[in-house]
């Protein structure tokens, strides 16, 4: 039986006192959740006092991004042992954003998702594809490529606390879902391809999340879907009620 995730990508929003108010304010109204894992994952600057703040609390913290190595002359970067030491147990790989702003190849996801594991913390590998793409009937064409990259060189083993998220970039901020039924079209595919790749023992352990314009209303329909075990939220996670009411409404 995998565990519902439902994880907060706050981007690049919120200034020091807008973080505390949102995290104070999620550790409030989420305090009673045991059956679902809650993960928040705000910008590198507000990592400590996220911390200090949900400590001792069902809500977990993430970092958007990473870089793959674990010191050196990379100005502007932070390595996996520094978010270790701000008390991150999550780290978000190969979000679009990163991929197309930042030219994040499959090679760099890949490092990237290894130097998390290394560390002991969870990836949280992110694929999806473009509607150009979708247009083109190319879906699982890129989605394999993306897969067979991010996880080159990986073993069963390296896969143990990995999760994905399957996040169609026409429906990241756009207002667009994927229905119920593209998303769950894909996420099955996703987990053909861990049994054929790897095996069933991953296949049906890995969590696979949903992204793309996840709100409180279409929650439930995407969560009842046999193979769509959470969501990664992007807009709906910068404000307490729609990210708890998200949190609730996946509640079996
Ligand atoms: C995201 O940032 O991963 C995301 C899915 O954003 P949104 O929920 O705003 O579409």
């Amino acid at each position: 039986m995998r565990k519902i995730l439902i994880a907060g990508n706050w981007k690049m929003h919120k200034t020091s006192q807008e973080a505390v108010e949102l995290i104070n304010g999620l550790k409030r109204e989420l305090a009673d959740i045991q059956t679902v894992d809650i993960l928040v994952c705000p910008p590198f600057t507000n990592l400590s006092e996220a911390a200090d703040i949900i400590i001792d609390s069902n809500i977990a913290l993430g970092a958007q991004n990473c870089h793959w190595e674990k010191e050196g002359a990379f100005t502007g970067e932070v390595s996996v042992p520094m978010l270790k030491s701000v008390r991150c147990t999550y780290v978000i790989a190969g979000h679009s954003e990163r991929r197309k702003y930042f030219a994040e190849s499959d090679e760099v996801v890949n490092k990237k998702i290894k130097a998390i594991k290394d560390a002991g913390l969870k990836p949280i590998f992110c694929l999806g594809e473009t509607l150009e793409e979708r247009e083109e009937n190319k879906t699982f064409s890129v989605i394999e490529t993306q897969l067979t990259g991010g996880l080159k060189d990986l073993k069963q083993d390296d896969l143990k606390d990995l999760i994905i998220a399957y996040e169609p970039v026409w429906a990241i901020g756009t207002g667009k879902t994927a229905t119920p039924q593209q998303a769950e079209e894909v996420h099955s595919f996703i987990r053909k391809l861990l049994k054929e790749k790897f095996s069933s023992i991953v296949s049906d352990g890995l969590r696979i999340l949903y992204g793309g314009s996840v709100k409180p209303d279409n929650t439930k329909d995407l969560i009842n879907k046999e193979d769509i075990d959470g969501a990664l939220v992007g807009g709906a996670s910068l404000k307490v009620d729609s990210f708890s009411q998200i949190v609730k409404n996946s509640l079996g």
